[in-house]
C-alpha cells in the first residue's frame, strides 16, 4: 500500500503572520507580565464534532504557545450535561491531533472543577457578593430590564449570607427542583451591560453528567465556569471570539472578586466560510434531520467531514495561515479553502487516469490478443515520486464528454476524422461511431492508432490539439465516484429570510454519485483514506469508511480550477 499523505504529515511547524494578539503578547513579554509566560487553551464544549471555525482557534491557540515557547491546554468546557458526550470529546481529541497539535498531558475538563468552582461560589456569598435567587426564569427575564431600560432588584436580593449559604448547599444536595432557585452575582441590576445585571452563576439542573453523573444537581454556568477555569490553569492569554465581548465586563468581574490569578480575554473574529454554516447548532440539525449522511459527511465544514473528504492537515493550517486573526468578522471564500487544499496536493498527490462516464473504444489496428505498458509520470511536481507503467490494450475507455459527433468550432477533443494524443500512449483518429439504434445514443467508438506515435509524440513533428486520459478496458477498476457541490445555494445561508429556515437554502444537488467509474489498476493499491489526482478531473481521496477492495468509493476532494486565482485577479483590476 502506498501513504501519498506522507509527505504532507510534517509537524504543524508553519510560521503564522503575525497579528493583534501576538502584539499584545509581545508588549506583555517587554513589560515582564505573568513571569514571562505565554500560556493558551482551546476549550471545545463537548456538544458536537470541530468545525474548520474551531480550526482556525485551534491554529491560533497552540501556534501562539508554538511561536513563544509556552504551552496550549486542551480544556472541555462540559458544564451542560443535557448536550454533551464522551463521543464528542473523542472526536474532538482525535480532530486535534490530526490537524498536527499536541497538548501533551494537559487535557482538562471543567468539570473536574466543579467542587472548586463550588468553593469560589461559596466565597462569593460570603463576601456578600451572590445570592439565591428565588425569581422563576420568566421573571428573571422580566426584571433584568431591556437595553433602553434599566432592570430592577429582586425581593430575594437581600438576604442574609446566612440564608444564602443555607439555601445554596440545599441546592447541591438536591432538595429543590430544577428552576426553583438559582445563585446569581450581586453586581449592579441598572448596569449599561446587560450581562453584568446580577448574572446567573449556577442553576439547577437534575441531569446526569458523561463525567460526574448524579454527583451534582448543580452546575455552574459558562461565564462563571470559564475565567475561573482559565484561572485555575494558569492560562495568560484566553482568546475567544468576538461575540463574548460584552462577557469580557463579567469575566474580569468574578476573577477580580476572588483572590485568584487573573488572565487576559480576548477577542478575535470568528471565521465565516461562504456557502456553508459553522455553527454546531446548525451543524446538529443536518445530521439528526438527515440532510447530510453524518457528522464526517464529505460535505460538511467539520474537520472529520474535510478529512473524509481529502483534505490534508497542512491544508487547513495554511489555510488558517493565509485567513490570519482581525478584530473585525468577515466571510472567507470558500474557493480560498479549494486554493489550499489544491496547493498542498499538488506538491504531494499522485497522478492516475480514471474515467468518471466511460466511453468504450475499439482500435481497429490494434491486435487483440495485444497488450502493452507504457510509462507515466507519478507527479509532475516532484521527480523524486517515479514513474509506473499503465496498461494498454485494444479496448478502452475515454470520458464521454472529450467526444463530439458534431464539435463546436472551440472544441479540440476527439470527433470524427479527428486525430488526439491518448496520454503517455498514441495518437488515435476516430473512424467511426456507433449508435444504439433505439436511443440514438452514442455506444462506442472505433479509432485507428498510429504505431509510431508510442508514449505520445510524432517522430514526423505533427501535432494535435486534445490529449485525453484513457483506461485499458479489461485492466480497470471499476469504481464509485462522489462528486461534490456547495452544501448551501446561497452565500450566506445564516441570513435568512422571513419565514424561512437555513436548511431552505440546502443545495438539492450537492451530491453526484456516479456508479459506473473505470480508474487504471495501480489505484487499486490506494490505501483508504490516500489522496490522488485523477488527471485533469481533479484530487480525489479513497473513501477511508465506506470503500472496500471489492468496491472502491473514491470522493472528489477538489476540482482542478483554481477560482481563487480569479478572483484575486478580478479585484487587482477593480482596486486599479
Ligand atoms: P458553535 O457556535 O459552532 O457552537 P462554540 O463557540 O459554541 O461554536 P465551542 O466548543 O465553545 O463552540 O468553541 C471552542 C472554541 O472555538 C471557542 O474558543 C470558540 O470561540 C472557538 N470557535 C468556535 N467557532 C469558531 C469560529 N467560527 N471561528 C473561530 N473560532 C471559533
Ligand atoms: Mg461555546
Amino acid at each position: 500500500m502506498t501513504d501519498p499523505n506522507k509527505n504532507s504529515e510534517k509537524a504543524a511547524e508553519s510560521s503564522a503572520s503575525t497579528n493583534f494578539i501576538r502584539y499584545i503578547i509581545d508588549a506583555d513579554l517587554k513589560a515582564g507580565k505573568n513571569d514571562g509566560r505565554v500560556h493558551t487553551r482551546f476549550p471545545p464544549e463537548p456538544n458536537g464534532y470541530l468545525h474548520i471555525g474551531h480550526a482556525k482557534s485551534i491554529c491560533l491557540n497552540f501556534g501562539l504557545a508554538r511561536d513563544y515557547n509556552g504551552l496550549c491546554n486542551l480544556r472541555f468546557d462540559d458544564t451542560d450535561p443535557s448536550k454533551e458526550s464522551i463521543e464528542y470529546v473523542d472526536s474532538i481529541k482525535a480532530d486535534v491531533r490530526w490537524l498536527g497539535f499536541d497538548w501533551q498531558d494537559r487535557e482538562y475538563y471543567a468539570s473536574d472543577y466543579f467542587e472548586q468552582l463550588f468553593e469560589y461560589a461559596v466565597q462569593l456569598i460570603k463576601a456578600g457578593k451572590a445570592y439565591v435567587d428565588s425569581l422563576s426564569a420568566d421573571e428573571i427575564r422580566e426584571y433584568r430590564g431591556t437595553l433602553t431600560t434599566p432592570g430592577k432588584n429582586s425581593p430575594y436580593r437581600e438576604r442574609s449570607i446566612e440564608e444564602n449559604l443555607d439555601l445554596f448547599e440545599r441546592m447541591r444536595a438536591g432538595e429543590f427542583k430544577d428552576g426553583e432557585h438559582v445563585l446569581r452575582a450581586k453586581i449592579d441590576m441598572a448596569s449599561p451591560n446587560i450581562i453584568m445585571r446580577d448574572p446567573t452563576l449556577y442553576r439547577i439542573k437534575h441531569v446526569a453528567h458523561y463525567r460526574t453523573g448524579k454527583m451534582w444537581c448543580i452546575y455552574p454556568m459558562y461565564d462563571f465556569t470559564h475565567c475561573l477555569s482559565d484561572s485555575i490553569e494558569g492560562i495568560t492569554h484566553s482568546n475567544c471570539t468576538l461575540e463574548f465581548e460584552p462577557n469580557r465586563e463579567l469575566y474580569d468581574w468574578v476573577l477580580d472578586n476572588l483572590d485568584v490569578f487573573h488572565p487576559q480575554q480576548i477577542e478575535f473574529a470568528r471565521l465565516n466560510l461562504s456557502f456553508t454554516v459553522l455553527s454546531k447548532r446548525k451543524l446538529i440539525r443536518l445530521v439528526e434531520e438527515g440532510h447530510v449522511e453524518s457528522w464526517d459527511d464529505p460535505r460538511m465544514p467539520t474537520i472529520s467531514g474535510l478529512r473524509r473528504r481529502g483534505y490534508t492537515p497542512a491544508s487547513i493550517r495554511n489555510f488558517c495561515d493565509r485567513i490570519g486573526v482581525a478584530k473585525a468578522d468577515s466571510m472567507v471564500d470558500m474557493a480560498l479553502l479549494e486554493y489550499c487544499v489544491r496547493e498542498d496536493l499538488n506538491k504531494t498527490a499522485p497522478r492516475f487516469m480514471g474515467v468518471l462516464r466511460p466511453l468504450k473504444v475499439v482500435i481497429d489496428n490494434y491486435p487483440a490478443d495485444r497488450e502493452e505498458e507504457l510509462e507515466a509520470i507519478n507527479n509532475p511536481e516532484d521527480p523524486s515520486a517515479g514513474t509506473r507503467m499503465v496498461p494498454f490494450s485494444r479496448e478502452l475507455y475515454i470520458e464521454r464528454d472529450d467526444f463530439m459527433e458534431d464539435p463546436p468550432k472551440k472544441f479540440f477533443r476527439l470527433a470524427p476524422g479527428r486525430e488526439v494524443r491518448l496520454r503517455y500512449a498514441y495518437f488515435i483518429t476516430c473512424v467511426d461511431v456507433v449508435k444504439d439504434p433505439a436511443s440514438g445514443e452514442i455506444t462506442e467508438l472505433h479509432c485507428t492508432y498510429d504505431p509510431a506515435t508510442r508514449g505520445g509524440d510524432a517522430p514526423d513533428g505533427r501535432r494535435v490539439k486534445g490529449t485525453l486520459h484513457w483506461v485499458s478496458a479489461k485492466h480497470a477498476v471499476n469504481a464509485r465516484v462522489r462528486l461534490y457541490n456547495a452544501l448551501f445555494t446561497k452565500e450566506n445561508p445564516n441570513e435568512v429570510e422571513e419565514g424561512k429556515d437555513f436548511t431552505a437554502y440546502l443545495n438539492p444537488d450537492s451530491v453526484e454519485v456516479l456508479n459506473n467509474c473505470k480508474l487504471e489498476p495501480a489505484l487499486a493499491a490506494l490505501a483508504p483514506g490516500g489522496n490522488c489526482q485523477f488527471e485533469r478531473l481533479g484530487y480525489f481521496c479513497m473513501d477511508a469508511k465506506k470503500a472496500s477492495p471489492e468496491s472502491p468509493l473514491f470522493s472528489r476532494t477538489v476540482t482542478l480550477r483554481d477560482t481563487w486565482a480569479k478572483i484575486l485577479k478580478a479585484q487587482k483590476k477593480n482596486n486599479r
